[in-house]
């Protein structure tokens, strides 16, 4: 079986060297050494002035649009993971959704004006795929209308926009270390930002709201523990590492895949790209269908990343947003990890040749 993602796992020896400090402290949670160890590293990777590991992404998220206190109408993209819009309904908010552009597949700021209301207090894009937003544009745009701006950060990791980490732009990011993630910690997250006043939000709502013993704010459990910490610590050194393999795959796909009819999101001027995904969209969705059917026959698993588009989900009432559901039905993420061979890049590149150019 070839799988669109693996897990990357360090050395075991070396997770295991970690745990025998988490043993010899005694302590396992609770903004505990290896922790703070690993934000510390987090902070000087990303060139962000605060940063909060978090259990996972979505609680990032979360924790973000609580302490920067949006309630009301979130301009958004539909073209993203579940738990992007799915945050937002969990903290009452009501997503309105802008369509994307049609280079990068992030939210098209040129359609966001439009959509702001009185009762809009934000916008939460979305770094698809790793490529960048029109972080300027949409800067503009809220600093006119004075609006927040949170960035979902999740596919960012490693990759850097005219010279900064692309996690380190917006008002905060959030960011998800999900095993599925190029960089991971198992299960994990982290909220961003240079604002003072926001972390020290951040910090009490990520643990209860606990102000000394006795004193609590509202808050929840977002923390993360040091056996997921111990994890990031032996990631971290090796994102290079990974980051370079996944060029040369992606490099390898481009040139066997460059004679058919696949579109790829081009990636914006200023980009270092972290590769984390390779998406192709196909010229149809029978197209993709009859592709997929036949990958998986033999064995080989992509994912329809991201379909529906958000604003189609059940339990939304998304307007229409033409150019998201046209790529969102056409889109498939090939198999990308450090599990992959070249000759096992061929069979996948062959058998989409047979399927395309049949
Ligand atoms: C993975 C992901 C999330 C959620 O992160 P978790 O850590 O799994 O909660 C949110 N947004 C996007 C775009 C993602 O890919």
């Amino acid at each position: 079986m070839i799988n669109v993602t693996k897990t990357f796992l360090p050395p075991l020896e070396e997770y295991v060297s970690y745990l025998e400090r988490i043993w010899a402290s005694g302590q396992i949670t609770n903004n505990g050494e290896l922790l703070r160890e690993l934000e510390q590293r987090l902070k000087d990777f990303l060139g962000v002035k605060h940063l909060f590991f978090t259990a996972n992404g979505t609680l990032a998220l979360q924790v973000a649009l609580r302490a920067m206190d949006i309630k009301g109408q979130v301009i958004t993209t539909p073209f993203s993971y579940v738990a992007t819009t799915g945050a937002l309904l969990w903290e009452h908010c009501e997503p309105v959704f802008v369509d994307i552009g049609p280079r990068d597949y992030c939210i098209d700021p040129g359609k966001i004006e439009a959509a702001i209301t009185p009762e809009t207090e934000a916008i939460l894009a979305v770094h698809v795929y790793g490529c960048a937003c029109e972080v300027d544009a949409i800067a503009a745009i809220a600093r006119r209308h004075n609006l927040k701006v949170l960035y979902d950060a999740a596919h960012t990791f490693g990759a850097r926009l005219n010279g900064r980490s692309l996690a380190s732009y917006g008002d905060a990011a959030a960011l998800s270390f999900h095993a599925t993630k190029l960089f991971h910690t198992g299960e994990g997250g982290a909220v961003v930002t240079d604002n003072d006043d926001l972390a020290r939000k951040i910090r009490l709502y990520r643990a209860f709201g606990h102000i000394g013993e006795d004193y609590f704010s509202i808050g929840i459990n977002a923390k993360n523990s040091e056996l997921h910490a111990a994890m990031g610590l032996c990631m971290l050194p090796r994102v290079p590492e990974l980051i370079a393999m996944r060029r040369e795959l992606a490099s390898g796909y481009d040139q066997q895949l460059h004679e058919l009819p696949l579109v790829r999101p081009q990636p914006a001027e200023g980009l270092e790209r972290n590769f984390a995904y390779y998406p192709v969209v196909f010229p149809s969705e029978a197209a993709l269908l009859s592709a997929r059917a036949a990958l998986a026959a033999a064995n080989i698993g992509t994912r329809r990343y991201f379909f529906p588009p958000l604003n189609r989900l059940p339990y939304v009432q998304g307007d229409s947003c033409p150019l998201a559901e046209a790529v969102s039905a056409r889109v498939l993420c090939l198999p990308l990890s450090h599990a992959i061979t070249s000759s096992m890049q061929r069979e996948i590149t062959d058998m989409l040749r047979a399927c395309l150019l049949s």
